[in-house]
């Protein structure tokens, strides 16, 4: 059961931190909405027309994508009905202009950030699991070659669809993505922190491990 009244909530860590994967199983326990920008941004693509294109360059590439498009497509998805008890943020904000833009939308509406966790990763756990994700061609479910394989290779365990490779998961883009996160998104810890509203975790630890201290961490601190 959640508290009375919208519980937003922002997952903030680098690529491959496990922070859909967590937000699958929060989703799951809690009925939070999950958001990913990732997502949305992959899909832009998958529609094809002038932003789809624009969208597809910058993120094979790895590098952020402009503002402007990430924020319309987050505020849009955040003022449908779904998203009136709260959201789980997964990929945004991604650096400082971001993060004033969802404070102005959120308090334009009476609300304010829950909480925002932090999935601390070390880089060479990062660099092990992006490599070897594979993705649903399909259903988008995420999986991994040695961590968390589906039963029959190349198949998804869901739906039956194709496991792919992340055009952005290969070793150089991952590098790119780590160097952009140090760049941009890093600085938003202390961000945070600074509000009071950073709640760290261990994002090295296996799936199950992890979501049994961020249930942990939410009870103790009476989130839910
Ligand atoms: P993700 O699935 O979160 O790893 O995101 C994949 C890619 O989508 C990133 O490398 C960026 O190119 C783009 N992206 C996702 N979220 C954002 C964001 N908040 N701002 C800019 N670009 C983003």
């Amino acid at each position: 059961m959640m508290k009375k009244g919208p519980f937003d909530l922002v997952l903030l860590g680098p690529p491959g931190a496990g922070k859909g994967t967590q937000a699958a199983y929060l989703a799951k326990a809690y009925g939070l909405l999950h958001i990913s920008t990732g997502d949305m941004l992959r899909q832009a693509v998958k529609d094809g027309g002038v932003t789809g294109l624009e969208v597809k360059r910058y993120m094979e590439a790895g590098e952020l994508v402009p503002d402007d498009i990430v924020t319309k497509s987050v505020v849009e998805r955040m003022g449908k009905p779904d998203a009136s008890s709260g959201v789980m943020l997964d990929g945004y904000p991604r650096n400082s202009a971001q993060a004033g833009t969802l404070d102005e939308s959120l308090s334009e509406e009476g609300r304010e950030l829950a909480t925002v966790l932090y999935f601390n990763t070390p880089e060479e756990v990062v660099i092990q699991r992006l490599s070897g994700r594979r993705v649903c061609k399909q259903c988008g479910k995420n999986y991994h070659v040695t961590n968390m394989p589906s039963a029959k290779e190349g198949v998804c365990d869901i739906c039956g669809g194709e496991l792919i490779q992340r055009k952005d998961d290969n070793i150089d883009t991952i590098k790119n993505r780590l160097n952009v996160y140090k760049d941009n998104t890093a600085d938003l810890i202390s961000y945070y922190r600074k509000k009071g509203k950073l709640m760290e975790v261990d994002g090295g630890l296996p799936a199950g491990e992890l979501f049994e201290q961020i249930d942990a961490l939410f009870k103790r601190e009476g989130l839910i």
